[in-house]
């Protein structure tokens, strides 16, 4: 064994050199775990650090003894950060958290009162704010919601839990339970009396449901060390929030990075009538009476599911289509979602747009009387409805948060919000997410994922971007319609029908329908799934994971069906549209 130095002095002279030259310095131990998250904490705060591995050098145990010495601690990591002994694991993780770690590096984050302040507690903001301080920042959310023209408000959650895909699904899943009740008397259910729905008593489990999430996201913020402030937004500086509660009380706050997640709410239609007598989806979920015989104008996602779930509810329901339904989506499967609904009571009003909503009689529900002109020609109707629910798309909620103060672009056409491609807007320490985007998709598993990577991405180092591309979605449509990748008119457009295959069953006895479009200059690679049914959300969750792995036909060939499903059909698809073979499903 070779002797062992015991002069100090050159090891006291070491020690105090690394402290001298490096901001951070890290005696660490090799293995251990404490010395690996103090590492984490430095490369999370972008800081480059010396590090000195005791179990790796000879005479590591001296270097202990004098450190010892020096800071009256053994044990490592023994932490420097300039000239300064911040100490070891625990106390460099505190003085991060009370902010003295950021002011001994001098950092910028140290001048602000948090690291991050998010704007807009939705989908996209709860999951960024928790994520981030989940990684030990310190953060804060704000969300405040703006009452509807009719005064209609809700708590913290954003539009999926309150006034979107938590209330819709819920009534739509009561539409469909009607379905169900009338299969059962097919299948030998008797029920003695009328079946009848009472509007109050959904609406009363609805909310209630809604309540209890309000109340749970309160609850876990609280728990994951987000602060949360009920108050209204707005940027005065561009590390400075006007923050005004809904009594009218101002407090200012700063950070060094934001998120903006403020969401879109209902389009009006800047028609005579339309604030004072019409309703959106913000106040339809809350409405206190049944609506009684509905127009719902618009032809898309919030239309569609709407006017689909009043009709099951037993309504006399019109949609006023200006032009197509659904558009963006495959238009073969957007007109049989649309002929199922109109078999199933849903009436179409084609190529109209409403010009004058006029009140007959105040009540609950009222009266109303609608004037719409033809799209193609000079054609003007009038009819008279209890309710009409405008869903003519949304705003982004960008137009009053003061952007211009901070310097951040928007699109002036629409509001959105352009980002590159880690979500950042044209000012570096501000960065959007969630529907107030530019060119992305608007659904809340979107937001939520954009935020949670954005997070990472700020404060743990990762460099993983929100995949916008192959995207799932279902439209709560009667028969339910889901999809992901491009539809039929995109992918000619963007391939050339050529070199196309699409593979399509029908079920006529129940207008099921199935197609999917694959690339055969790429190993007949599935670029688009459409799937019109039952449970389309549940079935086409998995075609999503699969799409994203790169499934072929041929893969989809080879998997073994689960039986009797419908899913399964999308295991046995041997009918290309192009040799217009029969489609109609025989057998069971
Ligand atoms: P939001 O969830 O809208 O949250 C933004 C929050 O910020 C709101 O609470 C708002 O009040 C608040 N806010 C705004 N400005 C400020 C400010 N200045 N200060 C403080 N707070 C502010 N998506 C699906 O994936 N599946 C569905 O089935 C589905 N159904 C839908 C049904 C309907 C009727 C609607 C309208 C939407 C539906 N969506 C659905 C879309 C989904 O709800 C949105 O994509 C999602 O909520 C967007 O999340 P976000 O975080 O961007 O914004
Ligand atoms: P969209 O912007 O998707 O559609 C707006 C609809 O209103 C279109 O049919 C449009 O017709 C019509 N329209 C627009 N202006 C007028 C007008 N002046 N007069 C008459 N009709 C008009 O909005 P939605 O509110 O339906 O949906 C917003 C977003 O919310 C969706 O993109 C979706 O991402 C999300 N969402 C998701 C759901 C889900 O996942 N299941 C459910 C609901 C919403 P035209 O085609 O002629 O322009």
């Amino acid at each position: 064994m070779p002797p062992v130095d015991t002069d100090t002095s050159p090891i006291k002279a070491r020690i105090q050199e690394l402290i001298d030259t490096y901001p951070v310095v890290i005696f660490s131990k090799s293995f251990c775990p404490y010395c690996k998250q103090v590492k984490e904490l430095f490369k999370g705060l972008n800081v480059t650090f010396e590090v000195l591995e005791l179990d790796l050098i000879e005479n590591g145990s001296n270097f202990q003894d004098v450190l010892l010495g020096m800071t009256g601690q053994k044990t490592v990591p023994n932490v420097f950060v300039n000239k300064t002994h911040v100490g070891g694991c625990d106390k460099t993780l505190q003085a991060y958290k009370d902010g003295h770690l950021q002011q001994l590096l001098g950092a910028e984050s140290a001048m602000y009162d948090y690291d991050l302040i998010v704007i807009g507690g939705g989908s996209g903001g709860l999951a960024c704010s928790k994520e981030a301080a989940a990684l030990g920042k310190r953060v804060m959310v704000l969300d405040y919601v703006v009452p509807t023209p009719l005064g209609t408000s809700w708590g913290l959650g954003g539009t999926c839990v309150n006034v979107g895909c938590i209330p819709k699904k819920l009534m739509h899943q009561t539409a469909l339970l009607r379905t169900a009740l009338e299969d059962a008397r097919k299948f030998g259910w008797e029920f003695s009396e009328e079946v009848s729905h009472n509007w109050e008593t959904m609406k009363t489990a609805v909310n209630n449901y809604i309540g209890s999430l309000n109340w749970g996201y309160r609850v876990s913020l609280r728990d994951k060390n987000v602060n949360y402030v009920n108050a209204f937004a707005e940027f005065v500086e561009p590390h400075k929030i006007k923050a005004t509660n809904k009594r009218g009380k101002e407090v200012f706050y700063t950070a060094d990075k934001f998120v903006l997640a403020t969401g879109e709410r209902p389009r009006y239609l800047g028609i005579p009538g339309d604030k004072e007598f019409c309703i959106t989806s913000d106040d339809l979920f809350y409405l206190s009476y049944c609506p009684g015989k509905t127009l719902v104008i618009g032809a898309s996602y919030v239309a569609l599911e709407c006017g689909g779930f009043l009709a099951g509810l037993g309504l006399d329901v019109t949609i006023m289509v200006r032009s197509i339904l659904l558009r963006g989506f495959d238009q073969d499967m957007a007109n049989r979602a649309g002929d199922y609904m109109e078999i199933h009571g849903v009436k179409f009003l084609r190529q109209f747009v409403p010009i004058k909503v006029e009140q007959l009689e105040a009540g609950s529900p009222g009266r109303l009387k609608v004037i719409a002109k033809s799209t193609e020609t000079d054609e003007v109707i009038e009819e008279e409805y209890n309710t009409v629910l405008i869903a003519v798309g949304r705003d982004a909620c960008t137009g009053t948060i003061g952007l211009d103060k901070a310097g951040v672009i928007v699109n002036p056409k629409n509001g959105k919000i352009p980002v590159n491609d880690v979500e950042q807007t044209n000012v570096p320490h501000i960065y959007a997410i969630g529907d107030i985007l530019e060119g992305k998709w608007e659904l809340t598993p979107v937001a939520i994922q954009a935020g949670k990577m954005l997070a990472r991405r700020l404060f743990a180092g990762s460099s993983v971007k929100c995949d916008y591309v192959n995207v799932p979605t279902t439209v709560f449509t009667p028969l339910e319609y889901g999809s992901c990748g491009f539809p039929e008119e995109k992918a000619i457009e963007l391939y050339g029908e050529e070199n196309l295959e699409c593979t399509v069953p029908g079920r006529d006895n129940n207008k099921c329908y199935a197609k999917i479009i694959c690339n055969k200059l790429d190993n007949d690679r599935v670029i688009g799934f459409h799937y019109l049914g039952p449970n389309a959300g549940e079935v086409t969750q998995g075609f999503g994971v699969a799409m994203k792995c790169g499934v072929t036909k041929e893969q989809l060939d080879s998997t073994i069906g689960i039986h009797p499903t419908c899913a399964e059909i999308f295991t046995t698809m041997e009918v290309t549209k192009r040799s217009g073979g029969d489609i109609k499903q025989t057998g069971c």
